[in-house]
């Protein structure tokens, strides 16, 4: 039987990080707690160390042979807008979008990502419990490998979500329908926002409590470089984060902020903005247009910067191999 642990805050390579204790403290002495979604599970036991620590569940990462040298990296497969529906045949473009993510399990699997994450829009398009429960199915390979860290985006429902990925239930959330994960890797901290609003509807909010807690988190931040996720646009219009503006405010006077990455759009881009590099995911589903491909990045974070390497299953792929190397400011 697979046990599909919630976990809120992962520490990769206990070893390297002599202020686990702090950062713990850190973020059990923020007024808000992370919520309690089972986004990120890991049915690979014996890699894992379970802390109970308040109302935060702490996992620490033990990686054999990994070592804190400046060099080191944190591999990552990122993955977006998978959009799994509970009938396998659904097809939307010519894409089925079950179809593309079991094409992208096996290709995942072969590179050996230290995490697997889904930048939101999971399900279809409600969030139907059907529609989790073969996703569940499709992420079990990459569940058994390493930890999946799962975002919500707008065609995502919590309850639903929250049944199937059976939660645990003793993580009380304190921010209201929002859940917020904290990846810490010496070379980099990864951190998945919340931007889910309202279900099938387009717009996304980080929302006020979100954004309080994301202000303390920067201000008690040590140097490693910070990368966010969020599922929505950054843009102006009516369907991206609506509090796009505010978000760029508080993290302005961050230099450790590095990179944004977020999905929702169906299209692969590379921005700039106040410092901070934006990396549009491609989604994993199916585009809106055929410039676009379909697929997922193999991405290798280090203290310097990041490596993305596109792996087009679909759509356009005439980018597909190709590696762009972002450097931190
Ligand atoms: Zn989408």
């Amino acid at each position: 039987m697979l046990a599909f642990a919630l976990l809120t805050q992962i520490f990769w390579n206990r070893a390297d990080l002599p202020k686990v204790t702090e950062n713990s403290a850190c973020l059990l002495s923020t007024p808000l707690h992370l919520g309690a979604m089972p986004t990120l599970w890991n049915t690979q036991s014996s890699r894992r160390n379970f802390i109970e620590s308040g109302v935060l569940t702490t996992v620490l990462m033990g990686i054999p042979g990994a070592q804190a040298q400046e060099e080191s990296s944190f591999h990552l497969a990122l993955l977006s807008d998978t959009h799994i529906p509970a009938d396998r045949s659904n097809e939307y473009r010519g894409f089925r979008p079950w179809e593309n993510l079991k094409r992208v399990i096996p290709e995942v699997l072969a590179v050996e990502p230290e995490s697997a994450l889904i930048n939101g829009d999971a399900a279809r398009l409600t969030g139907e419990v059907e529609d989790y429960q073969e996703l569940k199915k499709l992420l079990e390979p990459i569940a058994a490998h390493c930890p999946v860290s799962i975002g919500l985006g707008n065609h995502d429902h919590r309850d639903n979500f929250q049944q199937v990925m059976q939660p645990a239930t003793e993580n009380k959330a304190a921010i209201e329908d929002k859940h917020v994960v904290v990846m810490e890797h010496p070379s980099v901290r990864i951190v998945q926002l919340d931007s889910l609003l309202y279900v099938d509807k387009v717009a996304g909010l980080l929302g006020q409590d979100q954004r309080a807690w994301l202000e303390q988190f920067l201000k008690q931040a040590d140097d490693r470089p910070i990368v966010f996720f969020v599922h929505h646009t950054l843009g102006e219009g009516d369907g991206d984060l609506l509090d796009t503006d505010r978000f760029f405010q508080i993290l302005k006077p961050h230099r450790q902020v590095k990179a944004i990455f977020y999905g929702h759009s169906h299209v692969y881009e590379y921005g700039f903005r106040e410092g901070k590099h934006l990396i549009n995911l491609p989604a994993v589903g199916y585009n809106f247009s055929d410039a676009q491909p379909v697929g997922w990045l193999d991405a290798r974070f280090h203290r310097k910067g990041v490596d993305l390497t596109l792996h087009a299953t679909g759509g356009n792929k005439a980018d597909d191999g190709r590696t762009t190397s972002l450097k931190w400011a």
